[in-house]
């Protein structure tokens, strides 16, 4: 079972959330409460993610967070933050968060956390599976194999591992000798533009529109990131 719960008090948001992970393949519980939510998990121990709206009604986010991670160190949790929240950030964080999504955010952003988190809790081993699901990207590490809503997009070795790369770590921004680290190797001595090049390519493959790339963003003056 791949449960997760969304605590929200404002409808909209709720919504948006269970629409998009119901369609990621998420089993999805709504709480319109801390209260309702700490129910919930108490009924539901096989919930694997829970993401967290901190200003609510009753008992306040952090709280729940508190609350939930007492007695449950498993469940990965994302707390759900405005803007205007910065400083919450940092102490979501303190109170046992293991991440947060900052409002407003795009449901690629939010399923690729939410994937990152089960992941991490044990509720998929990529390694098992050998899967990582990114909708619209599902890559394969066993027969490496990338598809796009369900169609093959072929890749080389390189292209391949940079994607790999960056769906490992969505949402980084990762610099471009990180990826030549990664992708060729420490000992390659070859020039920081073939990752540009290589960069450029894979997205001609991926990118809906490569004048607006909407998966791979560029990082002005350092890198680039796994999109959203
Ligand atoms: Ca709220």
């Amino acid at each position: 079972m791949r449960k997760v719960l969304i605590m929200e008090d404002e409808d909209s948001i709720r919504s948006f959330v269970v629409i998009n992970l119901r369609r990621a393949g998420y089993d999805v519980m709504e709480a319109r409460s801390g209260e309702e939510a700490l129910e919930l998990l108490k009924d539901n121990p096989d919930t694997r993610v829970a993401l967290m709206d901190i200003m609510l009604p009753g008992i306040d986010g952090f709280e729940v967070c508190r609350r939930v991670r007492a007695t449950n160190s498993r469940i990965g949790i994302i707390m759900l933050t405005a803007r205007s929240q910065e400083m919450d950030k940092v102490t979501g964080l303190m109170t046992g968060a293991d991440d947060y999504v900052t409002k407003p955010f795009s449901p690629a952003e939010l399923t690729a956390r939410v994937d990152a988190l089960f992941r991490r809790s044990g509720g998929e081993d990529p390694t098992s599976t050998g899967e990582i699901r990114q909708p619209p990207f599902l890559m394969n590490t066993r027969n490496r194999t990338l598809e796009k809503n369900g169609e093959r997009v072929k890749l080389t070795q390189v292209e391949y591992s940079i994607m790999r790369y960056f769906m490992e770590n969505p949402g980084k921004a990762l610099s471009r000798e990180d990826i030549l680290d990664r992708v060729w190797g420490r000992d390659y001595f070859g020039d920081l533009k073939i990752v540009d090049v290589n960069i450029r390519r894979l997205r001609l493959k991926i990118e809906d529109n490569v004048q607006n790339p909407l998966y791979i963003t560029t990082v002005w003056g350092f890198g680039y990131k796994w999109g959203f």
